[in-house]
């Protein structure tokens, strides 16, 4: 188990430590393809939520996924991207939490994903990103001997 003293700190700015819903950018499953290829590049992130409807989450969408579907042998065609949808290409395995502040299996997804999608009953609820654990973390090295006296050192200076 994350020691509770190091968990309190890592969410010490509970208020920003998952990014909600509403700030985050998303498709819609049934969107053209053409629609997302301008969505990723718009917003510049690498990766991004796919969401039905009803705000249920369904998986996320790279433009790698979409501008494989554009490759031909010798050449690129963008007919896919009219007549294709992001659920025909979207990633569908995909490590989710409920609990943003389960840091324990936070930590633990972070190693290998950028960020990690919140769903709640099935609804997208917002996501958790390794920049904000980063920043968690930091805080810790710079403030634990604030916290915790015992973790200040002396530094012996050579002409002592
Ligand atoms: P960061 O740790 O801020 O660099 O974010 C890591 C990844 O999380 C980004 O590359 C995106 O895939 C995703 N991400 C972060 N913020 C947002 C956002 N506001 N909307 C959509 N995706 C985001």
């Amino acid at each position: 188990m994350l020691n509770p003293v190091i968990a309190n700190m890592l969410i010490e700015n509970r208020h920003h430590f998952m990014i909600s819903a509403d700030m985050v950018a998303t498709v819609s499953e049934n969107n053209p393809l053409s629609h997302a290829f301008l969505v990723l590049t718009k917003v510049r992130y690498a990766k991004i939520p796919v969401l039905d409807h009803d705000s249920k989450f369904k998986g996320l969408i790279s433009l790698p996924m979409i501008t494989e579907t554009m490759l031909g042998l010798d050449h690129m065609s963008f007919n896919s991207l009219d007549t294709m949808t992001v659920k025909d290409v979207m990633q569908t395995e995909v490590a989710t939490i409920d609990d943003p502040y389960d840091l324990e299996n936070v930590l633990h997804l972070l190693v290998d994903n950028p960020f990690i999608p919140v769903v709640q009953d099935g609804y997208f609820t917002g996501i958790v990103t390794r920049r904000e654990v980063m920043k968690g973390i930091n805080n810790i090295g710079h403030n634990i001997d604030k916290n915790f006296p015992q973790f200040t050192i002396q530094v012996q200076h050579p002409d002592d």
